[in-house]
């Protein structure tokens, strides 16, 4: 029998919690909040809820707590809540800090929650749930030593290492994104010149693209963008793809390059048996895991020499964060 101890004081007797119960798994992005119940061991969602995230940084804990709400109402069995937040979050659920949360700063989301509802709650690292997702339920099921990247916006990531996510001393390890790449490289989300993202996300592949506009080339993809430089997204050099343009596909090759010495320096420093893609770049077009794959193996020491780390995609799209606070709720519940 477990004790779960409330982060507001007091204790309470837990075991397994009974069959039928569910969590509330919440994600919270840099532009919109989701939320799902499920039973903490299925993917499959019993209900969902989704809301724009506020820009007022006061008024994100409440928006969190009426999306809660809202699926509380609806929902009679949940007996915990789980919340992934892109930042740091360290081992008690404190987000200290997150890019593309600006001005959210020591939010103890967890304890607001338990002191509303009464219930368990916890908060963690958004790519940390996305990551244990993907262990549990989707691409990298059955590896114990993993990476697993997000490409949005910015790069999310988690590792697995021995059979579990990788948490670090304060519970702010993996954050792949933020690694330096290149110190002449572009200004990242985080205020830093030449992380990773700042090469290898959405936001990578619109600073590529204007650095080959800035070139003299890439007319297609400026006249995407409504002829500003300036304007060029991700989202222009896809159209233009689909057009067969081929300044577009050399930008792409320049962005694969950048994700493989990446993925390159993970693989030389953890040795994985699978990297996962997440975040639906990975689609972008056909063949461009392969290309990304055979970069790699330039990219890494000894590649040649080293079997070859396949390389997947996410089975899990928008849902990843969502569904794995739940399975982290359901985990807290249980072991506290
Ligand atoms: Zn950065």
């Amino acid at each position: 029998m477990k004790v779960w101890r409330s982060r507001i004081g007091g204790s309470d007797t837990r075991t397994a919690p009974v069959p039928g119960s569910s969590f509330v798994g919440v994600d919270v992005g840099g532009t919109k909040i989701l939320a799902v119940v499920t039973d903490g061991i299925v993917a499959e969602a019993q209900d969902r809820e989704l809301r724009a995230t506020p820009k007022d940084p006061n008024e994100l804990a409440p928006a969190i707590v009426e999306v809660v709400e809202t699926l509380l109402t609806r929902n009679d069995a949940i007996v915990g809540i789980g919340v992934g937040v892109p930042g740091l979050v360290d081992n008690a659920g404190v987000l200290h800090y997150g890019p593309n949360v600006a001005g959210v700063l020591g939010l103890d989301i967890a304890g607001r929650l338990t002191e509303v509802f009464s219930l368990p709650a916890v908060a963690e690292n958004d790519g940390y749930l996305a990551a244990l997702t993907e262990h549990r339920l989707g691409a990298a099921r059955g590896h114990d030593h993993a990476i697993v990247v997000t490409q949005g916006t910015g790069i999310g990531g988690g590792l697995i290492v021995n059979g579990q996510v990788l948490r670090g001393a304060n519970g702010f390890a993996g954050e792949p994104g933020h690694m330096l790449i290149n110190r002449f490289g572009h200004r990242c989300a985080c205020g830093r010149t030449g992380c990773w993202e700042s090469v290898a996300s959405g936001a990578g592949l619109a600073n590529i693209a204007r650095e080959y506009v800035a070139e003299g080339h890439g007319g297609k993809i400026l006249d995407h963008a409504g002829g500003d430089p300036a304007s060029i997204r991700g989202e222009h050099v896809s159209a233009a793809l689909a057009e067969n343009d081929p300044d577009a596909t050399e930008v792409l090759q320049r962005f694969s390059w950048w994700i493989a010495q990446g993925i390159g320096s993970l693989i030389a420093l953890l040795d994985p048996s699978i990297v996962v893609l997440g975040g639906g770049l990975s689609a972008i077009s056909d063949g461009f895991i392969d290309t990304v794959s055979t970069q790699v193996t330039e990219a890494v020491v000894g590649g040649p020499y080293r079997p070859v780390v396949p390389i997947v995609p996410a089975e899990f799209g928008n849902d990843a964060g969502a569904v794995g606070a739940v399975l982290r709720a359901r985990d807290f519940f249980i072991n506290g």
